[in-house]
């Protein structure tokens, strides 16, 4: 049986009068890469940080490794790296000097060979201070930094956030990397999504504190649809399909989206609503985490029209 390596109930954080998180129920199995996902402000850093024991929830808990969050000991700790938003590390120190400081948590854990083909392969200047690297050396000192112990569940709170395409491909390697020793487990925040459909294989998307989805990224992948269909006359006056999350019509032609829907059950409502064809539109993740997060009655804001 898998187990689980991370898991909350009923995690529930307010700021002053601010819900940031409103009761969270999740589990994450070892060994997979999931990536965390929600619009600026939905609460992905409020529940790492709840995660870690870096904050106090004001009502649920959290277990890593099978640890209360609020009692995570020393011992624990060390089987978890952390790679922290805007990636804080000593700013005064060389890669070597922070090495050094590193590796004295986790005596015994820390791959020296691994830290030194990880910096090998971004090319980074050992001797040269972090306040003199640019932002994408400084991520991936962090991330050589949280990988050298050999974590065995790794959380990134958007990693690459500021980086180049070339270096965000390059860091995610280097996550694979990690994932690739057996059973390890990585959560990691992010608003690429096409970074999380490239290396993830478990998605959980969090909307307004609110938990939407935690499921393979293959499921979520199949779940959300776009269906255009086009009529002869007009448009059906209702729309009355399962799974319907938004529904944007013009004259002669609606535009669904829908989730969990099966094609059997999407052809029978075109044809029983006399559609004149309907089509199964190519959505990205990205295209399918927009319209799964957009406010019910959303519509685009702007519209091409043709003359
Ligand atoms: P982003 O993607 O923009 O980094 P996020 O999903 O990580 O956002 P959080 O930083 O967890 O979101 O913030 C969740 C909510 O809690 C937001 O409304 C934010 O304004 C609020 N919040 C976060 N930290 C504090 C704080 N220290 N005091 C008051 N409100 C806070």
């Amino acid at each position: 049986m898998t187990e689980t390596v991370l898991e909350t109930e009923g995690l529930k954080k307010y700021y002053g009068s601010t819900l940031a998180l409103d009761h969270l129920n999740l589990q994450i199995p070892q060994g997979c890469i999931c990536g965390f996902v929600g619009r600026n402000g939905a609460g992905k850093t409020t529940a790492i940080k709840l995660m870690l024991g870096l904050l106090r929830p004001t009502a649920g808990s959290s277990r890593l490794l099978g640890c209360d969050s609020q009692q995570l000991k020393p011992a624990i700790r060390q089987r978890i790296g952390y790679v922290t938003e805007g990636h804080r590390l000593f700013r005064w120190m060389s890669i070597n000097e922070l090495e050094k400081f590193q590796r004295a948590f986790f005596p015994k854990q820390w791959d020296d060979k691994f830290f030194a083909d990880m910096i090998e392969y971004f090319g980074l200047p050992r001797k040269r201070k972090i306040k003199h690297l640019s932002n994408g050396e400084r991520a991936q000192v962090s991330l050589a930094l949280a990988l050298a112990p050999n974590p065995e569940l790794l959380i990134m709170d958007d990693p690459t956030l500021g980086l180049d395409t070339a270096i965000r491909r390059q860091f995610l390697e280097g996550m694979i990397e990690l994932i690739m020793r057996e059973g390890r487990t990585v959560l990691f925040s992010s608003h690429i999504l096409g970074d999380v459909e490239r290396v993830s294989d478990r998605i959980v998307v969090i909307d307004k504190g609110v938990l939407r989805a935690n499921c393979s990224l293959e499921e979520f992948r199949a779940a959300i649809k776009k269906v255009v269909l086009s009529f002869a006359d007009s448009t059906p006056a209702e729309v009355d399909i399962d799974g319907l999350l938004h529904c944007r019509s013009s004259e002669k032609e609606l535009e669904l989206i829908l989730v969990g829907t099966a094609d059997e059950q999407i052809a029978e409502w075109a044809k029983s609503n006399r559609a004149q064809k309907h089509q199964i539109a190519q959505m990205n993740l990205e295209d399918q985490f927009i319209e799964y997060t957009a406010p019910p009655n959303h519509r685009r804001l702007f519209r091409w029209e043709e003359k």
